[in-house]
C-alpha cells in the first residue's frame, strides 16, 4: 500500500502472528539495546537492564518476552514472580555474569565480614541474593557513594570496579571477571579511530579496560550513548560497545555517522536470538525462565533496593 512503511527485515506474516499471539497471552515484548535490529523492530520497549527491570517489574502484561541474556530474564522473574518470563533462546548467556558463583562470593565475604557487597545486575540471580544492593554501569558509581559502608566487595566485572574506584572514596575491593567483549577494545583501536575519525566523539563503556577508559571522551552505558548523542553538535560519533547499539543510535539521529571503535564488537549471547526464535517462544510459551523462592526474594530485595536508589538520584 502506498506510504505504508515496509519492513525489510522481519515478515509481515511473522509480524502478524506474533502481534496475535502477544494479544491472546497477554505478552509484552522487552529488548535490550544490543539485540539483533529484527528483534528491536519487533519489541515493545527496548532498553537498557535497569529499564528492562523497570518495566518488567510495573507493567501489566502477563507474559513478558525478555530478549537479552539469561541473567536478565532471571532479574525479571526475580521481580515479577507472578508473571510468565520466556527468554526465546535458552543457550543466551553472559560469560562475564558466568565468572562469579555463589559459593566462591560466600567465601569471599567471610574475608571482608565489614564490606558491603555490590553487584553489577550482569550477574546470576544466585549472586544478586549473596549481595547487598545491585548496580547497572549507569547508576553504580551513585549508589556505591549512598552507601554507609567504606569498604565494597565490587561483583563482578573489574572494569567497572576500577571506573567506579575514580569516583568514590570508598575502598573498591574488585572481584576478577570482565566482559569478554568490551574488553577485546583496545588503546590501538582508540588511536586509530582518533586518525580516522578526527574530532569525533569518542564513546566508551566503562566494561572496557581502564586504559581505554581513560582516554575516552565520555563513559557511558547505553542509556548514557543514547542521551549524549541526542544533544551533541558532532556531526560523526566512535561508539565503544557492542555493535547493536549502533541501530538504537541511528534511530535517534538518523542524521549522524556513527562508527564501532573496534572491528566486530560483538556479544555472542545477545544475537542468538531472532524474530523466528521470538514466533516459536510465544506459540510454545517456552524457554520459562524461573527462580527458586529462597533465591527469589533475596535477588529481588538486592534488585528492588537499586530500584529505589535509583529513582532517588
Ligand atoms: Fe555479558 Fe558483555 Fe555480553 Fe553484556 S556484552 S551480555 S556483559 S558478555
Amino acid at each position: 500500500m502506498f506510504g505504508e512503511e515496509i519492513s525489510l527485515m522481519v515478515l509481515p506474516e511473522t509480524k502478524e502472528r506474533i502481534a496475535a499471539l502477544k494479544a491472546e497471552r497477554k505478552a509484552i515484548i522487552l529488548a535490550h539495546n544490543y539485540q539483533r535490529e529484527e528483534v528491536q523492530e519487533l519489541a515493545d520497549h527496548i532498553g537498557d537492564s535497569l529499564e528492562l527491570s523497570d518495566i518488567a517489574a510495573t507493567t501489566e502484561a502477563e507474559v513478558i518476552v525478555l530478549c537479552g541474556v539469561y541473567f536478565m530474564a532471571e532479574s525479571a522473574a526475580a521481580l515479577a514472580p507472578e508473571k510468565t518470563i520466556l527468554l526465546p533462546e535458552k543457550d543466551a548467556g553472559c560469560p562475564l555474569a558466568d565468572m562469579v558463583t555463589p559459593e566462591k562470593l560466600r567465601l569471599y565475604k567471610e574475608k571482608y565480614p565489614d564490606a558491603a557487597v555490590v553487584t553489577y545486575i550482569n550477574s546470576s540471580a544466585a549472586v544478586k541474593a549473596e549481595s547487598d544492593v545491585c548496580v547497572t554501569s549507569a547508576n553504580a558509581a551513585a549508589v556505591v557513594n549512598s552507601l554507609d559502608a567504606g569498604r565494597i566487595l565490587f561483583i563482578p566485572d573489574r572494569n567497572l570496579a576500577h571506573f567506579v574506584s575514580r569516583q568514590t572514596d570508598k575502598e573498591i575491593i574488585p572481584w576478577a571477571g570482565y566482559c569478554v567483549t568490551h574488553q577485546r577494545v583496545s588503546v590501538v583501536d582508540l588511536q586509530r579511530a582518533r586518525q580516522a575519525y578526527p574530532g569525533a566523539p569518542v564513546l566508551v563503556h566503562p566494561e572496557c579496560r581502564p586504559e581505554v577508559v581513560e582516554k575516552a571522551d565520555a563513559v557511558l552505558g547505553t542509556g548514557g550513548m543514547l542521551r549524549y548523542v541526542k544533544g551533541t553538535d558532532a556531526a560523526e560519533v566512535v561508539v565503544g560497545t557492542e555493535e547493536g547499539l549502533l541501530s538504537c543510535l541511528r534511530r535517534e539521529r538518523p542524521d549522524l555517522k556513527f562508527h564501532l571503535l573496534s572491528p566486530g564488537l560483538l556479544c555472542p549471547g545477545m544475537k542468538y536470538t531472532t524474530a523466528d526464535k521470538i514466533l516459536a517462544s510465544l506459540e510454545n510459551m517456552e524457554d520459562r525462565v524461573t527462580v527458586s523462592p529462597e533465591i527469589r526474594e533475596r535477588a529481588a530485595a538486592s534488585l528492588q533496593r537499586m530500584l529505589e536508589l535509583s529513582s532517588t538520584e
